[in-house]
């Protein structure tokens, strides 16, 4: 039998995981919510220091509808519209509940700061001073979470496959990685909260428990993903020198406040050299300055970790001070004086706009499933506005938990032990090698980021997509079977790495085959072979397991009256 038991099972305590849980709680469901890291510690959340967006409209006018627009925009025709207007409706309600929680939001005047990020049509974009917006959302979160004792918390426990029989979720087998035990769970519901895929990609914003295991985990259980090529590659996160307990990503509105100036290894201007005035604006768009610092960097002409200078030096030290604040004093204790140095700059994965399809309610296909946060796909079309995330994940979060406390609220608990012992005996082959003389997962995920980042990353070719596609179907065929593994039980890290791996391949080649079909540039998927958008992939692509494969169809975006007049 289970060995243990809840109504909601929650996989991934970032702030849709908890945010899930709260709401769940609070609708009288008994919950579980597990995180394979410290529960409200890890994962993407607690590592965003920058802004949160929201229509609260107290900085300047603004208005729900306006956002949908700029996240429709941003969206280049693929949103979901009915996940957008959730995340644009619900967002400032979210933001107004975390404030009565204690969220300590800048704020001017009595009334909570907004300020303006690339893509905002107004100043929109609220955060905690600073730099401290993730630490404080989660902090807000644990502590919500610690009031309700309807919610316990396991930290250390990875979900590893979702258990479904006659496409019903019965709950899940995870691993614990302090004793190397797997281990069932019965749920009426399990809600996949378990963030994004950075760590798939070499260079990536945050890598830790980011494997996109929440992708693979639903395809497995019989769920769809939904526009699995659209990876947003943040242009200027930091490369060097080393920054420690800092946002990778901090530089943006430094640069755009002050004019921080991009240069490359012969400390060059050189956006203009693609097409782009930014000279004395500082305004590049994202793919524009990323697509710049890498063709300078393949020109030779980078800088030595591979990126472009970003140049503070000639801005007063009085100025930089107003602007950074008591952050220019841990970029100090980090070794960093940008009066005297400039940083190292570069491309780098951060988010995904694709994932589990789901309804308005969060749910996939395979009934009792459902997903919430970074998991979830459509929202945010080809490409994310900054602060849509944090958003996403609270209102997704909210309302996966209470949809699903409310749906199985008159449901027995299911289970089934064949289908569980099932499922134990197919991963304990993971876990039990027999061979000693294939590679380790660790040496494999790092030759899978490589791979990812070098064929499958910022600029892709079918060329460069079928190579990596070959080399992860052979991963995925021949080392995965043959994986060598320490044979400790406890604190083995081999064994986590080759249950992640497992995902890992699985969401990789969701990735790679998804970026193969479409075969035109949109958004953040870049065809250096079909570099024009086309109408014809003014659609949106599903992936499902079929008879073992991945397979993949088209289907027109979800549109709704209240965006229409914004799609032209
Ligand atoms: C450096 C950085 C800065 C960012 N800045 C911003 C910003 O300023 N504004 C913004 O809007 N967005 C920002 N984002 C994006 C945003 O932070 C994320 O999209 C959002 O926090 C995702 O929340 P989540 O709860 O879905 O996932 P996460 O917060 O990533 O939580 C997922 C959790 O799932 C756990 N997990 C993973 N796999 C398993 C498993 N198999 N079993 C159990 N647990 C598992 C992980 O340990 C983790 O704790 C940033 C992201 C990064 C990386």
């Amino acid at each position: 039998m289970p060995q243990l038991s809840t109504d909601v099972l929650i996989v991934g305590a970032g702030g849709a995981g908890m945010y899930a849980a709260i709401a769940a709680a609070r609708k009288g469901a008994s919950v579980l919510l597990v995180d394979k890291g410290q529960v409200g510690r890890g994962g993407a959340t607690i590592m965003a220091q920058m802004t949160v967006a929201v229509a609260l409209g107290q900085q300047e006018s603004d208005s729900i509808d306006l956002h949908l627009a700029d996240t429709i925009q941003a969206g280049r025709g693929l949103c979901n519209e009915e996940l957008s207007t959730l995340l644009c409706e619900a967002g400032p309600k979210r933001i107004l509940e975390m404030d009565a929680w204690g969220t300590r939001w800048a704020r001017e005047n009595g009334h909570i700061k907004q300020e303006m990020a690339p893509g905002h049509s107004v100043k929109r974009c609220c955060y905690v001073d600073f730099l401290n917006t993730g630490p404080a959302v989660a902090a807000t979160l644990r502590r919500k979470v610690s009031e309700l004792s309807a919610i316990r918390r396991i930290s250390n426990l990875a979900v590893v496959e979702i258990l479904v029989r006659d496409g019903r979720a019965l709950g899940a087998v995870a691993l614990n990685l302090i004793d190397g035990e797997l281990i069932t769970i019965q749920a009426k519901a399990v809600i996949l909260a378990a963030g994004g895929l950075t760590k798939l990609f070499q260079r990536n914003s945050a890598s830790a428990n980011m494997g996109g295991e929440a992708y693979a985990l639903a395809l497995w259980a019989g769920a769809e993903l939904v526009d699995m090529e659209f990876v947003q590659f943040f242009p200027i996160g930091h490369l060097a020198p080393r920054l420690v307990g800092m946002d990778p990503i901090m530089w943006d509105p430094f640069r755009y406040k002050l004019g921080g100036k991009l240069l490359n290894g012969q400390f060059e201007e050189f956006i203009d050299r693609y097409g782009s005035s930014d000279f004395g604006k500082y305004n590049a768009t994202r793919d524009v300055a990323a697509y710049a610092i890498l063709k300078e960097v393949e020109a030779g002409r980078g800088t030595p970790h591979g990126g472009a200078y970003l140049d503070f030096r000639h801005i007063p030290e009085s100025q930089l001070r107003g602007a950074f604040g008591p952050v220019i004093d841990r970029l100090l204790a980090n070794g960093i004086d940008l009066t005297k140095t400039p940083v190292e700059v570069g491309p780098m994965a951060h988010y995904h706009m694709g994932g589990i399809r789901v309804d308005v309610n969060m749910h996939s296909r395979v009934e009792g499933l459902y997903a919430a946060g970074e998991a979830v796909g459509g929202a945010n079309g080809a490409n994310r506005l900054s602060g849509n995330a944090i958003t996403e994940a609270f209102v997704f979060g909210e309302r996966a938990g209470s949809s699903a406390a409310e749906r199985i609220q008159q449901t027995a608990r299911p289970w089934d032990e064949e289908t569980a012992q099932a499922a134990l005996s197919r991963l304990d082959t993971l876990q039990h090698h027999p061979s000693s003389g294939g590679p380790t997962p660790i040496a494999l995920q790092a030759e899978l980021q490589k791979i990812m980042w070098e064929q499958a990353g910022p600029f892709r070719t079918a060329d460069k997509l079928t190579a990596a596609l070959a080399r992860i179907e052979e991963m995925q065929r021949r080392d995965l079977s043959r994986l060598r593994i320490g044979i400790e039980r406890r604190f083995n890290v081999d064994l986590h790495d080759a249950f992640e791996l497992r995902a890992m391949l699985t969401t990789a080649e969701a990735v790679v085959r998804s970026a193969l079909a479409r075969r035109e540039s949109r958004g953040a998927h870049q065809r250096e072979d079909c570099p024009a958008s086309d109408e014809t992939f003014l659609k949106n692509q599903v992936l499902e397991i079929k008879n073992a494969e991945l397979a993949s169809r088209w289907i027109s975006p979800i549109r709704l009256s209240r965006a229409e007049s914004h799609n032209g």
